[in-house]
């Protein structure tokens, strides 16, 4: 089944591109994140803890199937610099021909490590696989002669982080080259994704290109997907120099990044499959991608329904924020054409926001068409094979009571929003036949210190819902942007510091406070500061609009964004008078 049907693909496979440098400037100067004590307790030598990671053979092992990678990479880089295969562009993007030669890797023989696992050579420690072992190496636009930093990941996480590290006032020869890679062409404001639904946002807005974000900056822009991580600097490769070698990258398209600092920012994607039928039938809303296929599919349903009585029926599964945004942006688009059952484990919606949201989310949700069915959870969903065409397809899905004693209940349905659940991505990086040897919690997020190193990793920051952050309490702090976008400054502010020898600085959230969306002219703020204070409706929408305005990448980005808003906002208002004047003349 194509769930989605045919949708716009924003992100289109990896297909390499970079955006390059237009200009070098030092930025305002160091400025340390804003709002927090900056005297480090802290040592600046991270704790060692690859005894703790591997076994003795093993790391023994590691050291020396690293020690020849790296020794290789250093020789492909090289011999690459000498020959210029590796242009550095005046402006815009680079062609692949020019910038990658795998095939010339190859043909200089570049097999790292034996893949072997009977026990012969490096057996069992063959990280780096044949289509690896012909990748082609980037080489930085310095050489090592300026600390070479890779982000990997552009979303609240990493893109902020090389936005910060741009920002910041560097010594003579200390700033470092930087490079960014993410699998999609545009930057996405996770938060304002609802808004696509609405209608309420133009898509480059929300989701500007990296190439245009990035263009007045020196960092590289790579559209490709990050395949495999071979770091080094738990192995002491990396030493006290701040440009050595700390590692290798493989992407997907087969080029291969040395870095000498790397920042882990994957973020995180909906885990769908839970249930049986979830993954073929459910609709993840994560990613933009996500957000124009329910888009798409939402148009499907409403041309369908044109002329015709029977009301669109959609399954939204979990009443966090995610559920409860979509289901009153849903609900208000579709009106009384449509019909929003939100399915909930718990008894409430919301169980662990502020009460003022969820009272807020309460009295919108109930003056739409929003059936709540809580204290239930999905047990299965099927696809009606009664439907005949492509066009007509109904799911089905088996809801089980979580108390005893309640009945079971079955629902039919022409669209299932699947919300429940989130799978950090770093993990997925991490095949059984290529370890890449990071402490990985249970959920599979980074293990850091209090400085978002990653433990046993001085040269790895991780940040964003890659990384396991932990509070003074010691409880992991949420997946929220608000946590991604704080921790991006912190990992840049600490990159500076390790790169000029300063003191890190210990991470320390602060919260806030909670939004949500609530449709197009309502939402709900509750802020951490004024106690009981919670702002709805059109002051709580505007408020949140502001707020995310301030947040978005980029003054120039924001400026634009800013005048589109206003200009959005002075239409919609003329068009409100004019209605309300017509109104009033015709008596109505
Ligand atoms: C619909 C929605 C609404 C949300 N609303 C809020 C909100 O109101 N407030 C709030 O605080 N938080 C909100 N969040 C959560 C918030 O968006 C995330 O916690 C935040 O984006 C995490 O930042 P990140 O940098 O870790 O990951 P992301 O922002 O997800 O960025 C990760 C990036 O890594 C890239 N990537 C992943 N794997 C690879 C790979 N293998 N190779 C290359 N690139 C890769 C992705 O393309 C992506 O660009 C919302 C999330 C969603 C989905």
């Amino acid at each position: 089944m194509d769930p989605g049907g045919p949708a716009p693909d924003p992100d289109p496979p990896p297909n390499r591109s970079v955006s390059g440098p237009l200009k070098v400037g030092p930025g305002p100067g160091p400025d340390p994140p804003r709002g927090r004590v900056y005297i480090s307790p802290h040592t600046q030598t991270p704790p060692r803890l690859r005894h703790q990671l591997l076994p003795h053979r093993r790391r023994s092992q590691m050291a020396h199937a690293v020690s020849s990678l790296t020794s290789s990479t250093l020789f492909i880089r090289q011999q690459f610099q000498s020959r210029k295969l590796f242009q550095r562009p005046s402006r815009g993007c680079w062609t692949n021909s020019r910038q990658f030669s795998s095939s010339a890797a190859a043909r200089r023989g570049f097999r790292v490590v034996r893949s072997d696992s009977t026990g012969g050579g490096y057996g069992g420690v063959s990280e780096i696989s044949e289509s690896e072992s012909k990748a082609s190496g980037y080489v930085w636009p310095d050489g090592n002669k300026r600390p070479r930093v890779c982000i990997l990941g552009g979303g609240f996480g990493g893109l902020y982080t090389a936005l910060r590290l741009e920002s910041l006032d560097w010594p003579e020869g200390k700033k470092p080259q930087v490079v960014l890679v993410d699998q999609c062409e545009r930057f996405a404001f996770k938060p304002l994704l609802y808004e696509l639904l609405s209608g309420e946002v133009d898509e480059w807005e929300i989701a500007p290109r990296f190439s245009d974000l990035l263009s007045n900056t020196a960092v590289q822009f790579f559209k490709d997907r990050v395949q495999s991580l071979h770091p080094s600097d738990h192995l002491g490769m990396g030493g006290d120099t701040v440009s050595r070698s700390a590692g290798v990258v493989y992407l997907e398209s087969g080029l291969l990044i040395e870095y000498d600092w790397l920042v882990l920012a994957l973020g995180a994607e909906t885990k769908l499959d839970v249930v049986p039928g979830a993954v073929e039938y459910a609709l993840p809303f994560s990613t933009l991608r996500d957000a124009h296929r329910v888009n798409e599919k939402l148009i499907q349903l409403e041309r369908k329904s044109f002329g015709n009585d029977s009301p669109i029926r959609v399954a939204i599964v979990g009443c966090g924020y995610s559920g409860v945004e979509l289901a009153a942006t849903i609900s208000e688009r579709l009106k009384d054409r449509g019909v929003v059952q939100a399915i909930n484990v718990d008894k409430s919606i919301l169980p662990n926001a502020p009460p003022g949201n969820r009272e807020s989310a309460q009295k919108v949700l109930s003056s739409r068409n929003v059936q709540l069915l809580l204290g239930y959870f999905v047990r299965c969903i099927k696809k009606d094979d009664t439907t005949e065409s492509h066009n007509n397809e109904r799911y089905i899905l088996e809801l089980q009571p979580a108390e005893r004693g309640v009945e079971s209940k079955v629902i039919e349905v022409d669209l299932v929003l699947w919300t429940v659940g989130s799978k950090p991505l770093l993990a997925e990086l991490e095949q059984s036949d290529k370890p890449i040897y990071l402490p990985l919690n249970g959920r599979g997020q980074a293990e850091t210190d209090e400085t978002l190193r990653v433990k046993g990793h001085p040269r790895i920051f991780a940040v964003g819902d890659s990384s396991a952050v932990r509070d003074g309490n010691g409880n992991l702090l949420p997946g929220t942007a608000q946590v991604a976008f704080q921790q991006a400054d912190f990992a840049g502010w600490n990159l500076w510091a390790a790169i000029n020898g300063r003191p890190l600085l210990p991470f320390r959230f602060q919260n806030l406070g909670e939004m949500m969306s609530l449709g197009r002219y309502d939402a709900a703020i509750t802020p951490s500061f004024i106690d009981g204070l919670t702002l709805e409706g059109p002051i709580g929408h505007t408020a949140r609009k502001i707020a995310y305005l301030i947040r978005l990448p980029t003054d120039e980005h924001r400026l634009k964004v800013g005048i589109s808003w206003l200009a959005k906002s002075a239409v919609e208002s003329t068009a409100l008078l004019q209605d309300t004047i017509t109104k009033m003349l015709s008596g109505q």
